[in-house]
């Protein structure tokens, strides 16, 4: 069937209406109407073809929440009015060890929600800025907030499941100081989320004017990271930072705050290098370095359920789809608290 969405037709064009075709949903299929789509960093690096290997048409967006408008006849998971989510990933190989641990995001053959390969119809994937998308029941989530949530739900899927999967992998929890640098979509869900965890929760910012958003979204204690003194306070202190800075910047300067065995986990994705850090300040306290990618189906809809447990959700300023060039322009200067997401409903006019 064919659907309304909105993406690009080329790297230096910008994003227009477009008429798009959806599958008719298979055996294992569930079709969702999408409510609302989120705007990730990762959709203008992809549309604008940032990063290698952009395909186009490129309709970007993955962090769909929506309702299910009919489900395949094998379909047992979900039926029709579930409020459900789609994330980062609408496919895998199914049988690798990955996909055997519930880690689909690490699967070699990881499909993306939009420019991933795809067979039906031939040709790659086509993402959430879209009225529907047909998905394997598999890599649908269930969604328990209250339906008025349901648009602040939807950054869950992407800026939520990337932050919450490396906070529960290094057991963040009572008892352990936080670091989270950077206040942007990804930052402060994971200030939100380690608040919720029961961390104590220190923010890094390089700008004055978030210490006061910081301490409203969870943080228990603010740094402006210009400010040498500042930093100094903390030396030695932390047990885990959650690094979401995508800009290339000096990594030296927070392994310092780390104590014996702590962490430092890099969710951001710099288009070059950061510098490479000076390896004594990892040896002397036995500090590491460390990465993470979104996070697997099952861990997505166990982050679903505690943030609906735990009232989280993210902060939202909601567009029509015609505005999205706008709201890049505005997402690369910071411009934004914290997260775009597309009304669906606008993509109709
Ligand atoms: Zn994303
Ligand atoms: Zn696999």
């Amino acid at each position: 069937m064919t659907v309304k969405a909105y993406g690009a037709q080329a790297a230096d064009r910008p994003l227009e209406s477009l008429d798009i075709a959806r599958r008719q949903p298979g055996a294992h299929d569930v079709q969702i109407d999408i409510a609302y789509c989120g705007v990730c960093h990762s959709d203008l690096h992809q549309v604008r073809s940032e990063w290698a290997g952009t395909l186009y048409p490129c309709v970007p967006g993955h962090e769909i929440v929506g309702r299910v408008s009919a489900v395949g006849a094998h379909v047992s998971g979900f039926k029709e009015g579930d409020l459900v989510g789609v994330g980062c990933i609408v496919d895998s190989c199914q049988h690798c060890s990955e996909c055997e641990a519930g880690l689909e995001n690490y699967c070699d053959n990881m499909v993306g929600t939009y420019n991933g390969p795809t067979q039906d119809p031939p040709g790659h994937t086509l993402g959430g800025y879209s009225q529907q998308i047909v998905v394997h029941e598999r890599y649908v989530l269930r969604i328990r907030h209250p339906e008025a949530d349901l648009a602040a739900v939807a950054p869950l899927l992407c800026a939520g499941i990337t932050t919450y999967s490396p906070l529960r992998h290094w057991k963040v929890g009572p008892g352990h100081k936080v670091g989270v640098v950077g206040i942007g979509g990804l930052g402060h869900m994971g200030i939100k989320l380690a608040h919720a965890m029961g961390a104590h929760v220190v923010a890094f910012t390089t700008s004055e004017s978030k210490r006061t958003d910081a301490l409203a979204l969870g943080a228990d204690e603010v740094v402006v990271s210009r400010n040498p003194d500042e930093m100094a306070a903390h030396a030695k202190s932390l047990d885990f930072i959650l690094n979401t800075v995508a800009a290339p910047h000096d990594l030296d300067a927070f392994f310092t705050l780390l104590k014996r065995d702590g962490t430092m986990t890099l969710v951001g994705a710099p288009a070059t290098p950061h510098p490479s850090p000076e390896v004594f300040n990892l040896i002397m306290k036995r500090r590491s370095l460390a990465g993470s990618l979104i996070g697997g189906i099952p861990e997505t809809q166990e982050m679903l359920d505690f943030c609906a447990e735990h009232g989280v959700v993210a902060d939202i300023e909601m567009i029509r789809a015609d505005q999205i060039n706008d709201a890049y322009e505005r997402m690369l200067k910071g411009d934004v608290k914290y997260r775009f997401v597309i009304d669906s409903a606008s993509l109709a006019a």
